[in-house]
This record gives C-alpha cells, structure tokens and sequence, in this order.
C-alpha cells in the first residue's frame, strides 16, 4: 500500500462500489459515495469480490 501510494495511487476508504463502467477513455466508478474515474482499477475487495463480479472475472 505505501508503494502504491508513493507511485500516484488514491485510495478510496469508507466507499462501497456499487457498480463499474468500462468506458473508451478509462473506467468509470460508481460508489455510494458518488463516481470516479481513473486509469486502473484494483479489486483487492475479497473473496467474493465485487469488482471481480463486475468486471465478469472468473476467478476460479
Ligand atoms: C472466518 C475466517 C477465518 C479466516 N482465518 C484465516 C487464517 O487464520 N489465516 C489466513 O491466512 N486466512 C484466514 N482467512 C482468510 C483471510 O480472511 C483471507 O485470506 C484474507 O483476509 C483475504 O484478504 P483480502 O484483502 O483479499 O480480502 P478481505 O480481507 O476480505 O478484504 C476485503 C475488503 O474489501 C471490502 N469490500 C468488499 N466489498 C466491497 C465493495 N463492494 N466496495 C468496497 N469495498 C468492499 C471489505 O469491506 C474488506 O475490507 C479467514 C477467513 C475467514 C472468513
């Protein structure tokens, strides 16, 4: 997490996404916090990972 913070990473607490948009220019977040966009998306949500949901990643 430091790493990632010290290259340019945001983290996004106390934010529960409720949906992704994977648009041309870069995907588009949707949180019960309002939306953002930005150029990667880490899903390090779990298990049952919303964001693997999402994005229809298989991850068996
Ligand atoms: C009962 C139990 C006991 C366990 N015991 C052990 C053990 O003894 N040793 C061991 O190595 N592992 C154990 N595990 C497994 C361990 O919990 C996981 O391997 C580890 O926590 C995975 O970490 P993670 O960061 O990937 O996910 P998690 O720790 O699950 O963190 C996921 C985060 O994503 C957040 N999140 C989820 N959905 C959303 C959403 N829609 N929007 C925003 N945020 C979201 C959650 O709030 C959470 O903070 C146990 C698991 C359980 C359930």
């Amino acid at each position: 997490m430091e790493q990632a913070l010290k290259a340019g990473a945001r983290v996004h607490n106390e934010k529960k996404i409720l949906g992704i948009e994977v648009l041309p220019d870069r995907p588009h977040i949707v949180t019960d916090y309002g939306s953002f966009a930005d150029q990667i998306v880490v899903g390090a949500d779990g298990a049952n990972s919303v964001v693997a949901r999402l994005l229809d990643f298989d991850a068996k």
